[in-house]
């Protein structure tokens, strides 16, 4: 999709799955299977999808996976299957610019691969990476509850990253390119606004991950923020929905926000 001058398009990482009690929080699972059915486990199929943004010289990449810094159990119980490297359609070493949105593992696990010998490569060599300062900081001091959503090596990499870019708050990456910081789902996480000619495409990233995300019930702390994309009609990428990339928030007869999946009208 084209907004003004940037190009954006879709870039899928992998699939993977995680808990559904998990993803719904304090929804019973009678709802919320209804809408996405969980597999044996009671798991639910995600996917780890990214934004890939171009303008002139400048080829900004959001957010880059789970990578492949896993054990075989692990890889088992989240169903990883990744797009192997080989079959991407960006040249890692292109990539000016990596926003992360936050630095869990389903995000930033892709930042770094582990080399024969042990040390930490960067994937993306000559990207300058956007953060929050204060999700650097959780990410360092973890809570009990949060702490497995981190990868150790991306902190250690982090730390002696010559690139990193640290932001206090929102901020105008380029003109029309905005990060906006948030603090429910994580604290100092940042979503992605890119306004270019009468439109807009938002990423909410984890504030709304799948289109069932929408409805105000199904994510606490979700409300604001969803009355901003109702009233600005903008377009949502959502990031870890397998079946729906793209949606307009619209309204029910119920009263309930929904996603318009495109193509809907
Ligand atoms: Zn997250």
């Amino acid at each position: 999709m084209i907004f003004g001058s940037f190009t954006v398009q879709e870039v899928v990482f992998g699939q993977f799955r995680l808990d559904g009690g998990c993803m719904f929080g304090s929804v019973p699972r009678n709802l919320w299977s209804k809408r996405i059915e969980p597999d044996e486990e009671n798991c639910i199929p995600l996917v780890a999808r990214s934004l890939w943004i171009t303008r002139g010289d400048r080829r900004i990449l959001v957010d880059c996976g789970m990578g492949e810094l896993w054990a075989e159990p692990q890889r088992r119980i989240f169903g990883i299957r990744n797009v192997p490297e080989a079959d991407w359609e960006l040249d890692p070493g292109s990539v000016t610019d990596l926003i992360l949105t936050h630095l869990h593992f389903d995000h930033a696990g892709g930042l770094v691969r582990r080399t024969p010998s042990g040390d930490l490569q960067p994937i993306f060599p000559n990207a300058r990476i956007h953060l929050q300062r204060a999700q650097w900081d959780q990410a360092r001091n973890p809570t009990l509850k949060d702490r497995a959503s981190y990868l150790p090596e991306t902190v250690r990499f982090l730390s002696t990253a010559r690139d990193l870019t640290l932001h206090e708050g929102d901020v105008e990456v380029l003109p029309g390119l905005h990060l906006h910081r948030v603090d429910g789902h994580t604290r100092g996480q940042q979503w992605v606004e890119i306004r270019g000619g009468a439109e807009a495409l938002f990423f909410p990233t984890d504030v709304v991950p799948t289109a069932h995300h929408v409805p105000l019930a199904y994510h606490l702390g979700y409300d604001l923020c969803a009355e901003t994309l109702l009233r600005e009609k903008a377009w949502v990428c959502f990031q870890h929905d397998v079946y729906t990339a793209l949606a307009r928030i619209g309204m029910s007869e119920q009263g309930q926000f929904v996603a318009e999946p495109l193509g809907a009208g």
